[in-house]
């Protein structure tokens, strides 16, 4: 692979398609289809003078993310005191040449015994922050980093070295990887290092950014379009399948007990004006213990089903839980509260946008309370919350089955549609310059459809019916 890619636009983009510029004129390799994917390994060092030097790396990053963002919030304060120049600037790039004066300051000259490029990366995700938070009203302004309460990690952003399954981390040295090594030989683009587990016991783990070609990722079923309706504890698709949660209330109800073990720590060290005692910090750190297994646990589950949904069907259709925690909290129904749903289920989402051929995405509305036989719509359907029985016609179903049914018939309208710019079709599956978008001058398909994720210029943003 010759292609030279910048690392800058990798960050927050698994799947999307890369932005190659091209330096060699290769013809072949720069138009050859390749996708992102992450995988995790475990990082065995060969000494502990390595792994003291990782989370040495990973407080610097801490240092200069404080560091810079009290100078930017200095700095901000100056210009609304005194209105002299423009507003101060909190792009990558002006924080990089302030790094540089940083770095070059003999106040800070510990900072010359770390890779420049790492922890300068670090004001990347700064940036990143401050965009972020001027993009959108949810995302509020960026925090401090405290010592004991966040993540240690740091990120090589480009010139990854690997050899086999050994990583080279700069001033480190060589490190062993173990895992599946399933993307193994593909060239490596950016890898995030993270120190989880406990203060007493850490893991140090690696996620790896590869370019995979297109040819070598599992691709979707070729044809057959499957509804999803995603509840609580399970999700149930058209044909009758279920997907279950796994039950976590054991380590839920550990997590609360730890929780209040941890409050009452943090209670004590600020009646006494002391910092966190060395109890607390455990028991801090058993609480991350906890709640990367239920995390573990939930990824697990989520990539299981989505693969399956995937083998199953070409293209998914599921509803939109933006719109159904809405309408629900509007109407105040007694159904499942739509927020839980949304938690539980995004990573679903998640990894279907990547791994199915089309993810479509409908309005829910009325789809738990339509006969999928006769389509008489009555909210006395709806017997109990697994039994659905039509009031018309008689049709007895499961509920979510037969509202699976439902978001299936509203989807597959638009699953046409998707058809050529799911993840098929970034692979190269479809021949590319035939769109296969709707015709202008037909109106789009009827329903309230909501935008699906792939690319929303070729859909009707708000569709009335034909
Ligand atoms: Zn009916």
């Amino acid at each position: 692979m010759t292609e030279a890619v910048s690392g800058d636009t990798l960050h927050g983009s698994l799947t999307g398609r890369l932005i190659m510029t091209t330096r060699t004129a290769v013809p072949d390799s720069t138009t050859e289809p390749s996708v992102l994917r992450a995988e995790r390994y475990r990082v065995c060092f060969d000494n502990p003078q390595q792994a003291a030097l990782c989370a040495q790396i990973a407080g610097a990053c801490r240092y200069v993310w404080n560091h810079m963002l009290a100078d930017c919030q200095w700095r901000y304060r100056m210009w609304k005191m005194y209105r002299i120049g423009p507003k101060p600037s909190v792009s990558f790039f002006t924080l990089g040449h302030r790094f540089t004066v940083l770095r070059n300051d003999p106040a800070h000259a510990w900072l010359q015994a770390y890779p420049a490029s790492v922890v300068r990366y670090a004001l990347k995700y700064l940036a990143d922050a401050y965009a972020r938070s001027f993009d959108s009203a949810d995302a509020g302004l960026p925090h401090f980093k405290s010592r004991h309460r966040t993540t240690p990690g740091f990120t090589i952003p480009q010139d990854v070295r690997m050899d086999g399954t050994r990583l080279h981390i700069p001033k480190v040295g060589w490190v062993r990887l173990s895992g599946s090594g399933q993307y193994l030989g593909c060239r490596p683009k950016q890898v995030r290092v993270l120190k989880e587990g406990t203060e007493r016991h850490p893991k140090w783990y690696a996620h790896v950014f590869h370019e995979v070609p297109a040819d070598r990722v599992r691709p979707p079923a070729p044809t057959g379009d499957l509804g999803v309706d995603r509840n609580v504890g399970q999700a149930t698709d058209s044909n009758g399948h279920v997907y279950t949660l796994p039950d976590t209330s054991n380590l839920d109800a550990n997590i609360r007990r730890k929780q209040r073990k941890a409050d009452k720590a943090r209670e004590r060290s600020r009646r006494n004006g002391q910092p966190l005692s060395h109890r607390g910090r455990r028991i801090c750190g058993q609480l991350n213990r906890l709640y990367r297994k239920r995390r573990c646990k939930r990824e697990n589950v989520g990539h299981q089903h989505s693969r399956k949904l995937a083998d199953r069907a070409h293209t998914v259709v599921v509803e939109d839980l933006h719109t159904k925690a809405m309408t629900q909290s509007a109407k105040g129904t007694v159904e499942e509260p739509g927020r839980n749903v949304k938690s539980n289920w995004g990573r679903l989402e998640r990894n279907l946008a990547y791994k199915a051929g089309a993810l479509v995405k409908v309005d829910p509305a009325y789809t738990s309370q339509t006969c999928a036989v006769c389509q008489h719509v009555d909210k006395a359907n709806r017997k109990t919350q697994a039994v659905f029985k039509c009031t018309a016609c008689g049709h007895t179903a499961n509920a979510d089955h037969n509202a699976a049914i439902n978001i299936l018939a509203k989807g597959v309208p638009l699953a046409r549609l998707a058809r050529g710019v799911g993840a098929s079709a970034r692979r190269g599956a479809f021949p590319s310059g035939t769109p296969t978008t709707r015709e202008p001058d037909r109106p789009g398909p009827g329903g309230s459809a909501s935008v699906p994720s792939v690319n929303p210029s070729v859909y009707p943003s708000e569709g009335g019916p034909p």
